[in-house]
C-alpha cells in the first residue's frame, strides 16, 4: 500500500477519498486547519500552512510520495528537500516555470503556444504607459503569484482606472514587480482542458469543456464544449507539447480563450487537479482525482473518456444565508435527475467560497440545454 502527501487539505483532496479507497492508496495531508475538508478523510493530518516546508519534512517521513493541491507553496524551501531524496510529484522542476503568472506566460510563449501579449509590470513607468498605449484599453493586471477566483485579477478599463490601481499598488507594496499586465482578450468562449501525464510518459486528455465563470469566478463547466475537431485538435496538442516539456506527473488543468476568429490562447496552467474537471467524477470512466492517485502513484493511467453523451457542472458558492437554508436547498438539487451532489462541508460559508458542485449527465450534448438547467439549479440555490 503507498502512502500519498499531499499538500493541501481542501476539497480538491478531500475528492481523492474514493478513488485513493479504490487503489488502495493511504492519504496523509498538511493543512492549516482542522475544519479544512480533506482532514476527515486523511489517514493523518500535519497541520501547517502549505508553504511551511518544516512541516513538508514531517510530511515527507510519514509517506512514500508527496503531491499538491495547492500550489502556493515554497518552492525554495521545498527543494532543499528533494535534495534529500523526497519524492515530489509532479517534480519540483515541473512547478518552477508556472507558480508566477509571468514566468508561466514566458515559458508558455517560448514553447511556441499561443498566449496573450503580456509585460512585467516593473519601476519603469515610461516603458510600462508605452505598452500600455500599444496593448490599449482595457488591459488586464493580474497578481504574478497567489491569484485564485480571480483575487489578483483586475480588468482596467480606462486610464483614470489604471492611474487608481497604480497608486493603490504604490501604496500597498511599494512593489510593482509583483504584477503583470496583459491584453484584454474579448473572447468567444473560455475553455479547459484536463491532461494527465504518467511516470512513463504517456499523456491522456479528457475532453475540452467550455467554463463560464462570473466576476472572474468560475460558475460552470459543460462537457464537451461545442468547438470544432481543429480547435479540439490544437487544444489536445498544446496539452502534449506543455505536459512533455515539463516532464509532467500527475493531472494538469489548462485554461485557455477561444477568440472571434476561432484562435486558441492559453490563459492558465494549474499543476494539480482542477475545477474544470470537476465532472469527471461522475461522468468519466476515471475521475481526475483516480487519474492523479494512478499518474502519482505510477500506476497506469485510465480511461478518460465520458460516461455519458455530455455533462454539466455547477459550482454552488456560498452567499449571505443560514446553514439551514443550504440543507434545504441541496435537497431540493439531490431530487434532480441523474444529478450528483457533492457538499465539501466547509463550516466557514463565505460568501463566493466554493462550498460544493452539481454535476447533471445529459443524454445528448445541447450547450443551450446544458445552460437551461444550469439555470435551474442556479435559481435553486441562489437567493433571488
Ligand atoms: P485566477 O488565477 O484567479 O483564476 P485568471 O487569470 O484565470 O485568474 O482569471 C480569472 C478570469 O478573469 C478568467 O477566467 C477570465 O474570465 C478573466 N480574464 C483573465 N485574463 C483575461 C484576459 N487577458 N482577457 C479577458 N479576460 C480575462
Amino acid at each position: 500500500m503507498k502512502r500519498v502527501g499531499v499538500i493541501g487539505g481542501g476539497q480538491l483532496a478531500w475528492m481523492m477519498a474514493d478513488a485513493a479507497n479504490k487503489l488502495g492508496v493511504e492519504l496523509v495531508v498538511q493543512t492549516p486547519s482542522q475544519d479544512d475538508p480533506a482532514v476527515s478523510i486523511a489517514q493523518e493530518t500535519v497541520f501547517a500552512p502549505v508553504d511551511d516546508a518544516i512541516a513538508t519534512e514531517i510530511l515527507a517521513k510519514k509517506c512514500d510520495i508527496i503531491t499538491f493541491e495547492n500550489e502556493f507553496v515554497d518552492l525554495q524551501a521545498l527543494s532543499l528537500l528533494a535534495n534529500q531524496q523526497v519524492c515530489f510529484r509532479p517534480s519540483l522542476t515541473a512547478l518552477a516555470p508556472l507558480l508566477d503568472k509571468y514566468h508561466q506566460r514566458c515559458y508558455l510563449k517560448d514553447l511556441g503556444l499561443p498566449v496573450p501579449d503580456f509585460f512585467a509590470l516593473d519601476q519603469d513607468l515610461d516603458r510600462v504607459e508605452s505598452k500600455i498605449a500599444s496593448l490599449g484599453f482595457p488591459v488586464v493586471l493580474k497578481s504574478r503569484r497567489h491569484g485564485y477566483d480571480g483575487q489578483g485579477t483586475f480588468i482596467i478599463a480606462d486610464k483614470e482606472t489604471w492611474q487608481q490601481k497604480l497608486n493603490l499598488i504604490h501604496n500597498q507594496t511599494a512593489n510593482q514587480s509583483l504584477y503583470l499586465i496583459e491584453e484584454f482578450v474579448p473572447f468567444t468562449q473560455e475553455l479547459a482542458i484536463i491532461a494527465a501525464r504518467s511516470v512513463d510518459g504517456e499523456i491522456v486528455n479528457y475532453p475540452v469543456v467550455e467554463t463560464q465563470q462570473q466576476q472572474q469566478v468560475c460558475r460552470r463547466v459543460i462537457a464537451p464544449a461545442a468547438i470544432t475537431t481543429q480547435q479540439g485538435a490544437k487544444i489536445a496538442a498544446i496539452a502534449h507539447t506543455l505536459l512533455h516539456n515539463l516532464q509532467a506527473v500527475g493531472i494538469f488543468g489548462i485554461e485557455l480563450f477561444l477568440t472571434i476568429d476561432g484562435q486558441v490562447l492559453v490563459n492558465e496552467i494549474a499543476p494539480r487537479t482542477h475545477n474544470s474537471g470537476h465532472f469527471s467524477l461522475d461522468a468519466c470512466q476515471t475521475s481526475q482525482f483516480e487519474q492523479h492517485l494512478r499518474a502519482v502513484c505510477g500506476l497506469p493511467l485510465g480511461d478518460p473518456s465520458m460516461k455519458a453523451d455530455a455533462a454539466v457542472m455547477v459550482n454552488l458558492l456560498g452567499y449571505e444565508n443560514s446553514q439551514i437554508d443550504y440543507k434545504n436547498k441541496l435537497q431540493q438539487l439531490t431530487a434532480i435527475p441523474q444529478t450528483h451532489v457533492h457538499w465539501y462541508g466547509k463550516t466557514e460559508l463565505r460568501p463566493g467560497r466554493k462550498l460544493g458542485h452539481v454535476t447533471v449527465l445529459l443524454e445528448h450534448q445541447h450547450r443551450d440545454t446544458a445552460i437551461a438547467i444550469a439555470q435551474n439549479i442556479e435559481s435553486i440555490w441562489y437567493p433571488s
